[in-house]
C-alpha cells in the first residue's frame, strides 16, 4: 500500500497553492457578497487548467486522474479560502463536464467540453425538483420525442450555477415507468427555445454558493442528439460518473485543513485565565478531534479516488466518503467557531464563513440520511 503522492503530484499541489494564494484568496470574502459570477477569476482558473483538470486532453482538458483531481481540490480550497468558488467549480467540472466526458458520444464531447474547459461556458447539473429531492426517481419533468427533438417540460430547484450557467446536464422521464426506469439524461443549453432561467435563490449566506437557482423547461426544444447516453437508462448511466460527483466534496478537506490551521494559531495566541487557550485540555481535545476527523476524511476520500482510478466498484466507498467528509466538515466548522469564541461569530474571521457551506454539504448531493440508507442497504442485501 502506498499512501504517498508522486513527485509530480507534489509539484502540482505546490503550484496550485501558489496560484490560489496569489490569485484567488485576495478578494474571496468580497466576492461572496455579490451575486456576480467572478468571470475574471474563472478565466484564470481555466488558464491554469483547473476547469478542465480531469477532462481528457483531446477535448481541452488536462486528463488528470481522480487522485490528482482530489489533491487539486483540497489544496485549492485550503489556500483560496473560497468555498463558494469551490462549489461553482465542482458543479461545473465534476458534475457537468465529467458526465459529458464519461457518457457523451464523440460529437457531444467535441461540442461541449472545450468551452467548459476554457471557461467560456459555465456548466451545471440539474436533477433536483421542487417535489423530488432525496427521492430523485420521483422527478416530474417529462421529455417527449417529436421527430428530431425532445420536448421537455418541468422545473428544477436548488441548482448550483443555475443563475449563470450555459450548459445543463439534466434529467427527465421519457416513459411513465416508476422508479429508476425511464429516466433519460439530456444536455440542455440555456439558449434553447423554452428554457426559462428563474431568479437566484436567496441563501442565508452567499458563501454557501451564491449561485443557486431554479430553472424551468416550458416546451423546451432539445435536439435529439443532445440525449446523453441511452434513452431511459439515465439513472444507471449516472452511476458511472458517481465517483466524480462524490469527489466534488474534496474541497471540504481543504476547508477543514485551513480551519484547523487557523484554530491552532488562534489558540496559541488568545489568552484566558492568564495563559494561551491552547494550554486548556478542553481546547486541545477539540483540536485533536478536528485533526482526526480531517485525517479520516482524507483517507476515505483519497481511497475513493484511488478505487475510481483503478476501476473498482465504488458505490459503498462513495457513500462512506460523502457522509463522513461532509459531517466532519460541519463538526470542524462548529468546533472551530467555538475555539474562536465571540470572534468566531464575527465576519472579520474566516472561520465563521465555513459553517453554512459545511451545513449545505450534508444536504446537497444526497443528504446524510440518504447516505446512511444507501450504506445500510448495501450491508443488508
Ligand atoms: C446549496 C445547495 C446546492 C445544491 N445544488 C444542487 C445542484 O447543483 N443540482 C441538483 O440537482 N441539486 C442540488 N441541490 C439539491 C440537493 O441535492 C437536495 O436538496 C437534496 O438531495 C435533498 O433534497 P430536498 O431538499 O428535496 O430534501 P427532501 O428530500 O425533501 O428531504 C427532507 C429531509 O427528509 C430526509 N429524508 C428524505 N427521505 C428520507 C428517507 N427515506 N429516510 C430518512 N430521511 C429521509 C432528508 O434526508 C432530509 O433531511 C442543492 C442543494 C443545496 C442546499
Amino acid at each position: 500500500m502506498d499512501f504517498d503522492f508522486t513527485d509530480e503530484q507534489k509539484d502540482f499541489a505546490k503550484s496550485i497553492q501558489e496560484f490560489a494564494e496569489k490569485e484567488i484568496a485576495p478578494g474571496a470574502r468580497e466576492r461572496e457578497q455579490t451575486a456576480e459570477f467572478p468571470r475574471n477569476i474563472w478565466k484564470k482558473m481555466a488558464e491554469f487548467g483547473l476547469l478542465g483538470l480531469p477532462v481528457p486532453e483531446e477535448y481541452g482538458g488536462s486528463g488528470a486522474d481522480a487522485v490528482t483531481t482530489t489533491l487539486a481540490n483540497e489544496v485549492f480550497a485550503r489556500h483560496s479560502r473560497d468555498m463558494d468558488l469551490m462549489i461553482k467549480w465542482g458543479s461545473h467540472t465534476m458534475i457537468c463536464a465529467m458526465p459529458i466526458a464519461v457518457l457523451g458520444n464523440e460529437e457531444q464531447k467535441q461540442r461541449y467540453l472545450p468551452g467548459l474547459c476554457e471557461g467560456t461556458h459555465i456548466g451545471a447539473f440539474a436533477l433536483t425538483e421542487p417535489e423530488a429531492g432525496s427521492d430523485a426517481t420521483a422527478l416530474r419533468s417529462r421529455a417527449v420525442r417529436e421527430g428530431d427533438v425532445y420536448i421537455l417540460n418541468g422545473n428544477k430547484m436548488y441548482i448550483s450555477n443555475a443563475p449563470h450557467a450555459d450548459v445543463f446536464v439534466t434529467f427527465a422521464k421519457t416513459t411513465d415507468e416508476a422508479g429508476n426506469e425511464g429516466i433519460s439524461t439530456f444536455i440542455v443549453e440555456s439558449g434553447f427555445q423554452g428554457f426559462v432561467r428563474g431568479k437566484p435563490l436567496e441563501l442565508y449566506t452567499p458563501s454557501v454558493g451564491s449561485d443557486v437557482g431554479e430553472i424551468a423547461f416550458d416546451d423546451c426544444r432539445v435536439p435529439a442528439e443532445n440525449l446523453l447516453g441511452v434513452e431511459g437508462q439515465g439513472f444507471y448511466a449516472m452511476l458511472t460518473s458517481l465517483g466524480w460527483e462524490r469527489l466534488a466534496f474534496a474541497g471540504f478537506l481543504g476547508g477543514m485543513a485551513s480551519n484547523l490551521d487557523d484554530c491552532i494559531a488562534y489558540s496559541k495566541e488568545r489568552q484566558a485565565f492568564g495563559k494561551p487557550i491552547s494550554k486548556f485540555q478542553l481546547i486541545q481535545a477539540k483540536l485533536a478531534d478536528m485533526a482526526v476527523d480531517l485525517e479520516a476524511a482524507r483517507l476515505l476520500t483519497y481511497k475513493l479516488a484511488w478505487m475510481f482510478d483503478t476501476d473498482q466498484v465504488i458505490h459503498l466507498q462513495a457513500a462512506f466518503a460523502k457522509l463522513f467528509t461532509t459531517e466532519a466538515a460541519l463538526r470542524n466548522a462548529l468546533e472551530g467557531i467555538q475555539i474562536f469564541g465571540g470572534y468566531g461569530c464575527m465576519t472579520d474571521e474566516n472561520i465563521g464563513r465555513s459553517l453554512w457551506p459545511a451545513k449545505a454539504s450534508v444536504i446537497g448531493g444526497g443528504t446524510s440520511e440518504i447516505q446512511r440508507l444507501t450504506i445500510a442497504r448495501m450491508l443488508l442485501r
